[in-house]
């Protein structure tokens, strides 16, 4: 891989001179709030590279929250492909290029979902370095460094960015601007960034024992603790909407009277809720919230490991902070391997239910 060298004062001209032609997507932060999200925009000074992670994963350029696939009308169907756009996406870290790697998986591999497909290939994606909070889960998941799946990837060493070129897209962009990069690392370039790694990889705080999970899913699958986190559960399915390797969706066809095209809508969907295992007749097979926390879970911890060879959990720690009861995955893995934990689930189940 090709390693180049961007100083820092020149990182937003490139970014200005590369998205010509396309959107630019980066981290903003929502005004007075702690709050990043990924966001369109035409003012570049107004990226925010000061940042752990957005609310929102990037999964909502690829598979938006909720999108018309197609318009019907009496004289036949028409797809709807108007929602993609050119665009650049700069910011990716590490774990959220993981979780769109995952995506692809699924949506790009057997069974190719064509609106995927077409926003993927006309998505360039930048990825960012980043320096981990409490939260982050990504060393445990070997998601803390990324080797693919960008066209190019900037690692901060402070006065200036080294730029990792990962496909030949991302070669292109250099061929713009190539009087910003400078060819040839040092021995002292190589040294900061050895330095930095090492410096960063001590950094994390949090850990799971991710080889573990399978097997404690298997034999803890009529543990208690599935009831007490079912009892303190909303199932308000916010841990599915941030999770960048979530994935389900529904389908919803909307018929009109009259002339007025009919058309099939595409929204996320989560296994937390309620409606997600009801079927024809009124039946529900996970009518019990506590069910529907083991799907989840048997998904990040186990099923999508013993398929793909990794768990589909990429540390991101959305679901730490995002989980207005703490139901998250650090803590449900330190429950499966018979840790206290200290969660308002927890807490709630024994004041509520001993
Ligand atoms: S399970 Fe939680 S930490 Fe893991 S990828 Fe999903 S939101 Fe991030
Ligand atoms: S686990 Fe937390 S975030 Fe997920 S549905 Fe239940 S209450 Fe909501």
């Amino acid at each position: 891989m090709r390693i180049l060298k961007l100083k820092r004062q020149n990182l937003f001209p490139f970014l200005q001179a590369i998205s010509n032609g396309a959107e630019l997507w980066g981290p903003i932060k929502k005004d007075n709030q702690t709050i990043f999200n990924f966001v369109p925009t035409e003012e570049i000074a107004k990226l925010n590279l000061n940042f752990t992670r957005t609310l929102l994963p990037p999964k909502k350029l690829f598979v938006p929250p909720s999108f018309i696939m197609f318009q019907v009308t009496n004289k036949g169907y028409q797809e709807d492909y108007s929602w993609i756009k050119e665009r650049v996406l700069f910011g990716l870290h590490p774990c959220d290029l993981h979780g769109l790697l995952n995506l692809d998986r699924i949506f790009a591999q057997n069974f190719p979902d064509s609106y995927y497909v077409q926003a993927r290939q006309k998505t360039l994606l930048l990825g960012l370095s980043c320096w981990p909070d409490d939260y982050c889960l990504c060393q445990s998941t070997h998601t803390d460094i990324i080797e693919e799946g960008f066209d190019l990837f900037f690692t901060d060493l402070e006065d200036y960015y080294l730029v990792w070129i990962g496909s030949s897209k991302g070669d292109d962009l250099i061929r713009l601007k190539p009087e910003f990069f400078e060819e040839g690392l040092n021995e002292k370039d190589i040294e900061s960034y050895i330095k930095w790694r090492e410096r960063r990889a001590q950094a994390f705080k949090t850990k799971i024992n991710f080889v573990f999970m399978p097997d404690l899913m298997e034999l803890k699958y009529n543990s208690p603790l599935w009831e007490k986190a079912g009892a303190a559960c909303l199932a308000c399915g916010s841990c599915s909407m941030v999770c960048p390797t979530c994935n389900c969706y529904n389908v919803r066809d909307e018929i009109s009277l009259g002339n007025k095209p009919g058309r099939r809508v595409r929204e996320w969907d989560s296994c937390t809720l309620l409606e997600y295992s009801l079927v024809a007749g009124g039946e529900n097979f996970r009518e019990k919230k506590s069910s529907r926390l083991k799907l989840w879970y048997t998904h990040k911890l186990q099923a999508f490991g013993s398929k793909f060879g990794k768990p589909s959990c990429v540390g991101c720690g959305r679901c730490l902070v995002t989980c207005p009861v703490g139901i998250n995955v650090k803590s449900i893995s330190d429950s499966l391997e018979g840790q206290k934990v200290d969660a308002f689930w927890v807490r709630f189940s024994e004041e509520v239910r001993p």
